[in-house]
């Protein structure tokens, strides 16, 4: 390894700490070049981590919700004040088209700004009220108040890949306004973005010490470093995903868990569409988008498409067709609409999964065929959208358990709704479906049937075409997890997402000293 690339220091305990020995290498995935090292070798995670626990928190806590809102807002100013430097370090480590970056950092800022308008409107108050007072007998002297308030711990975020800042706000926002201090263990392969990020905000002086820290590299230890009122925050895979669960932190000390893993995400078109409908069109459009966003590196991008039998060759021609004008290659390049994978080990793990998937369906759009610009295919970590097909979706098991992370979806023909229906519950529970109708009936009803095994039901119909958020993005007014396989998590979901943050207590007490409370 070439030493001579910098290596990123981290923050904890209030100051910048580099961690020992060469660390890991960062590498821009479509030149192969080095661009940075990170390693958190020899820092003192027990004494970072209590250093937020009692600082960060003490801090954080004596302000209000109000006050905490507007200090979300610097941080968004901070962020916006650089978010140049942001595009050219996404380009350069994560391989992204601008468009696809925005993604990221737009996505990151709009939920800080989102949550900074929401706190504020929570008042110069530092507890939440849970309902109301309830009596507990025919006497109303003595009554039962819950109160929410922030948890005395930290919160440790440990991230995925693809979304270093998006990941980062979308988490921090509901925690700092909370009132609970951040510890974010970003993704290796993609570290550089959050560190720059996490160094702008702690330079600019917006937050008091101890609210927000990072560390590099290996996640060894970090766990260990946990108490019981701390909460842990984790997106990755659903193999990680089992290896954190079974922690002693988690297992023995119930340290708050909450998981956001992989998905098999689910598109359905609604029985008797036809082939020259808007319907259609609005499917066969998102499907190419969500397949060549981000190079298909969305948790909640589309990979199992479900179309009406007499509409599956109608559907795989229209796709293939937009697919192929899809130009993949250098994001630098202007005519370039997809990028890279994040790493050339990325590369490998689409490919693998590519040929198991491939056992059980035929190649509609081969991504192959694709020639990558400006992108030499020995070193870049480029691959073009391939679109797989079953005619026999019943049949298959690969095809409904195992995730690519990459531009790669399957088209499946349903002879009827209910069939379709279970077809996408074998995805044993998704982050979203998205449903694609022009009867509000049909709509409401596959919701219904939907929402239990879904974090999200996305519908889209003639009248919201121009006013829909994309079935592959997460607002934050919305829920964002899933239930089963999907991580069994939940974030966003406007200030629902405050809740992971703070704990529930009923004060059972006399009418006078609920009313001390505020409540009564
Ligand atoms: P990953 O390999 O599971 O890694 C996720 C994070 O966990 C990384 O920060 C990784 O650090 C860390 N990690 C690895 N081993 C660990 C351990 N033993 N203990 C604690 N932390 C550990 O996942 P990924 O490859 O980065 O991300 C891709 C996956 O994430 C996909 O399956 C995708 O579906 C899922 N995802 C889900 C969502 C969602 O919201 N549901 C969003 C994005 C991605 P290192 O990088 O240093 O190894």
């Amino acid at each position: 390894m070439n030493t001579s690339s910098p290596l990123l220091p981290n923050y904890l305990a209030g100051r910048w700490q580099t961690g020992s020995g060469p660390g890991a290498l960062l590498r821009d995935p479509v030149l192969g070049t080095e661009l940075a090292r990170v390693s958190n070798g020899g820092l003192d995670l027990i004494e970072g981590f209590a250093f937020a626990r009692e600082q960060g928190g003490r801090a954080l806590r004596a302000m209000t919700y109000a006050e905490r809102a507007a200090m979300l807002a610097a941080t968004a100013q901070v962020l916006q004040s650089h978010r140049d430097a942001y595009y050219e370090i996404a380009t350069a480590n994560s391989g992204t088209t601008a468009k696809d970056s925005a993604v990221d950092i737009d996505g990151g800022l709009f939920t800080l700004g989102y949550y900074a308008k929401q706190g504020e409107a929570l008042g110069d108050v530092r507890f939440m009220l849970d309902g109301p007072a309830a009596r507990m007998a025919k006497d109303p002297t003595f009554q039962s108040q819950h109160i929410m308030v922030p948890t005395h711990g930290v919160a440790l975020f440990i991230n995925a890949f693809n979304f270093p800042s998006w990941g980062l706000w979308e988490k921090a926002a509901p925690a700092l306004l909370s009132g609970v201090p951040v510890i974010i263990k970003p993704a290796t392969a993609t570290a550089w973005l959050t560190q720059r990020m996490v160094q702008d905000v702690i330079d600019a002086g917006v937050l008091p010490a101890g609210a927000l820290s990072v560390v590099c590299g290996s996640s060894n230890g970090l766990m260990d470093a946990l108490q019981p009122f701390d909460v842990l925050s984790f997106t990755g895979s659903a193999e990680t995903a089992h290896v954190i669960r079974s922690h002693r932190a988690v297992a023995a000390q119930s340290v708050r868990v909450n998981i956001e893993a992989d998905s098999l995400n689910s598109a359905l078109l609604a029985p008797g569409t036809a082939a020259d409908s808007e319907v259609f069109k609005l499917l066969v459009s998102e499907v190419v988008r969500e397949m060549t966003v981000k190079a298909g590196q969305k948790c909640t991008a589309i990979r199992r498409i479900f179309v009406p039998a007499a509409l599956y060759d109608a559907a795989a021609q229209a796709i293939s067709a937009k697919l192929a004008g899809v130009t993949v290659g250098n994001p630098r390049n202007a005519s370039v609409r997809m990028g890279s994978l994040v790493s050339r080990e990325q590369l490998g793990a689409v490919q693998a999964g590519l040929a198991q998937l491939r056992t059980e369906a035929e190649v509609l759009h081969d991504g192959a065929s694709h020639t990558l610009v400006d992108a030499d295919p020995a070193i870049a970590a480029c691959v073009g959208p391939t679109l797989l097909g079953t005619r026999h979706p019943d049949a298959a098991r690969v095809l409904h358990e195992v995730e690519v992370f990459g531009p790669v979806a399957t088209l499946m023909p349903y002879a009827s709704l209910d069939e379709a229906l279970g077809l996408i519950r074998r995805g044993q529970g998704s982050l979203v479906t998205s449903v694609y109708g022009d009867d509000p009936a049909f709509i409401a009803d596959a919701a219904l049937e939907l929402a239990s095994s879904h974090g999200r039901v996305h519908a889209i119909s003639p009248d919201v075409a121009a006013l829909h958020s994309g079935h592959g993005n997460v607002m934050p007014m919305s829920l964002h997890g899933g239930p089963g396989r999907a991580g069994g998590g939940e974030e966003l979901g406007g200030l629902r997402a405050l809740n992971f943050y703070h704990r529930r207590s009923a004060v059972q007490a006399s009418i006078a000293a609920l009313k001390r409370l505020g409540t009564a």
